[in-house]
């Protein structure tokens, strides 16, 4: 009887043990058990907006979850991602993080209540995203040269719209000014999508977006692109040249982003959107429809969770010594 006992008693412990180890795989094929969430920090109808909610559809498929996409901007997007920071790191909350929030602004803000490579882990780069000079249709300007001749000869008098401090179309346009050696008045919005109304209503004189949300507006004639800021020109945009090959020698600029969960999120989760994202890119429907808008998809090795994060490293240190030689001031 007490043999019996003691048998029963192991056997019972046995189990135990079994189900605590088979529980960490039962978890990880469990995940998505509920919508998951992916935080964008600037308005809806923008770029940032646009690729989060194509690349959601087709990750979401392949993890058979729902993704959410909400929008919140503020401060060129560093509220969104101060919000995510401090959020559960159980999967359920995701960042879509960019150039701004996650490189440039530790040397933008005084006071930002994030430390991007502390706070989140990175989980899956988008493809970038060169830009595109522009003006509304019928503007005075014809060229970008045009452009620019005038900004020289009235420094501060034409308006260029931006998605705040700090986000890609700011720090973009700083760039591009210093090159030029020109000076525009900056008016912060809550996204470029916004910006980009104001452009088309003649509030503002010019601006820079990417391309996947300008080339509908500029094939539709409301907005005209003066030039692109890739290294080549590009199908989509007949006729438009690089400021590299014209006006600005060596200028570039393309926004990246991608996917940032909390620090501390189980690393099952990341793995599990990895190959959801995996499986999205190796649809070739779905790469063929984002090269068409001009989005520049990258080779595999360089978008999981190790490669994006060395990458947000140095875009780190590269925005860093960028911001300390123009001699901007943290505000
Ligand atoms: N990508 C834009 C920027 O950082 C913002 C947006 O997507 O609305 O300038």
């Amino acid at each position: 009887m007490k043999r019996f006992k003691t048998s029963t008693l192991a056997l019972a412990l046995g189990a135990i043990a079994l189900v605590a180890a088979i529980r960490p795989a039962q978890a990880a094929d469990d995940y998505p058990t509920r919508p998951v969430t992916w935080l964008v920090p600037f308005a809806a109808g923008g770029p940032t907006d646009a690729i989060a909610r194509n690349i959601a559809q087709r990750v979401s498929t392949a993890l058979g979850g729902t993704i959410i996409i909400e929008n919140l901007p503020g401060a060129g997007g560093t509220v969104g991602a101060a919000k995510v920071a401090r959020a559960r790191p159980d999967g359920y909350t995701l960042f879509v993080g960019h150039t701004g929030t996650m490189a440039a602004a530790p040397y933008l803000f005084k006071s930002l209540k994030y430390e991007p490579l502390k706070d989140f882990v990175p989980v899956f780069r988008f493809p970038d995203t060169p830009m595109v000079l522009l003006v509304k249709n019928g503007a005075r300007f014809k060229s970008a040269t045009a452009l620019f001749e005038e900004a020289r000869r009235n420094p501060g008098k034409l308006t260029f719209g931006t998605a705040g401090v700090g986000s890609s179309s700011h720090l973009a346009a700083e760039h591009l000014a210093a090159t030029a050696k020109v000076k525009f008045t900056f008016i912060p919005y809550k996204g470029t999508g916004p910006a980009m109304t104001d452009l088309m209503g003649g509030q503002i004189d010019a601006m820079l977006d990417q391309t996947n949300v300008s080339l509908p507006q500029t094939q539709g004639g409301r907005l005209t692109a003066l030039a692109l800021t890739s290294q080549g020109r590009m199908d989509m945009f007949p006729n438009v040249a690089t400021l590299t090959e014209k006006e600005l020698p060596g200028f570039l600029a393309s926004t990246w982003y991608g996917i940032y969960a909390p620090a501390g999120t189980p690393q099952h989760v990341i793995d599990t959107l990895n190959q959801a994202y995996a499986k999205a890119l190796a649809d070739v429907e779905f790469t063929d429809s984002l090269k068409k808008q001009g989005i520049d998809v990258l080779p595999t090795d360089k978008v999981g969770p190790v490669a994006f994060r060395a990458f947000t490293a140095s875009e780190a240190k590269k925005w860093e010594r960028v911001i300390k030689a123009a001699g901007i001031q943290p505000q």
